[in-house]
């Protein structure tokens, strides 16, 4: 059976681009006649609020689109993040890592990845174990690895070269986002991944934690960003393009639904329109790669 799901961070509205993500990922599971799941990843630092997760669950509740089961949020789950870090040290992949930001900035000398990540060197692979009580990093094993985008296909990655061995508990005592992510994803018993393209090139480095925990891989559909009419990136602008201030300007949630539901490909043009009337037509086939752009008038 598929599961889907849809994992907001709670740390501001949901945008069109958010929207859309949420949208594709509820199309593909329900089309697929599975479940949907919304988890709320709020486990990445105090910018994670719970009004703002509440208000994303009342926007994705105004689209039609509401989680086959308990919406699960990441800070209550943080006994199996240290359970799933027991078992990694045991197998001998966790070292401590004692780098600062600064020391990281400094030794970024290779060429920086897409989307500026800078993929750890391994500075500290050699330092020997202390305690759990520290920032720990996962041991990837070499090379590259090739794995299938339902959207855009074949893709070979190398996490070295993206990610580097990451980050999985950080020095204030929080657990990090891939390690939340993958440990949630397999105790969902998630099938499918529906995300924004922005976090392609951490796939492969989080399929690489999946096997080292012995989780099975779901399938990733990672969708164009939504950018503005000139097609840049919406930065601050993104904050204007949420379900509240698009209805302030008189555009209702179903034309939202709609223009969603055309930029997906389910529609000949973008018209008001329920959730469930975009179910038949989703098809990962027909949905565009790309960048998406926002309406002129929406901007
Ligand atoms: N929580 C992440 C975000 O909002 C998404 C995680 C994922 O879909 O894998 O950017």
């Amino acid at each position: 059976m598929t599961i889907g799901r849809f994992a907001p961070s709670p740390t501001g509205i949901l945008h069109l681009g958010n929207l859309r993500t949420a949208l594709a990922s509820w199309l593909s599971a329900r089309a697929a006649g599975g479940r949907w799941l919304v988890r709320m990843e709020d486990v990445d630092g105090p910018r994670c609020r719970w009004d703002l997760g509440e208000a994303q669950l009342r926007d994705l509740a105004a689209l039609g689109l509401e989680s086959d089961g308990p919406v699960v949020w990441q800070s209550g789950r943080l006994a199996d993040y240290q359970a799933a870090l027991v078992a990694l040290h045991a197998a001998g992949r966790l070292y401590p890592c004692a780098c600062t930001r600064k020391d990281l900035q400094l030794l970024a000398s290779a060429p920086h990845a897409e989307d500026g990540l800078r993929p750890y060197p391994g500075r500290c692979r050699g330092r020997a174990w202390e305690r759990f009580e520290q920032a720990l990093r996962l041991r990837l094993p070499e090379g590259a690895m090739a794995w299938e985008d339902r959207l855009l296909g074949p893709q070979t990655d190398d996490p070295a070269t993206l990610t580097g061995d990451p980050l999985l508990f950080r020095r204030d005592g929080c657990f990090a986002y891939h390690l939340a992510v993958v440990v949630d994803d397999g105790a969902q018993g998630i099938t499918e991944v529906v995300r924004g393209a922005d976090l392609r090139p951490v796939t492969a480095t989080q399929i690489r934690l999946q096997e080292a925990l012995g989780l099975p891989r779901p399938d990733y559909a990672h969708l164009g960003l939504v950018v503005a009419p000139d097609g840049s990136r919406l930065g601050k602008r993104a904050g204007g393009l949420g379900l509240e201030a698009l209805a302030a300007r008189g555009v209702s949630s179903a034309e939202v639904l709609g223009w969603l539901g055309w930029s997906l490909g389910c529609l000949e043009r973008p018209e008001a329109c329920r959730s469930e009337e975009l179910i038949q037509a989703f098809d990962w086939a027909g949905a565009p790669k790309g960048e998406v752009r926002v309406p002129e008038a929406w901007a």
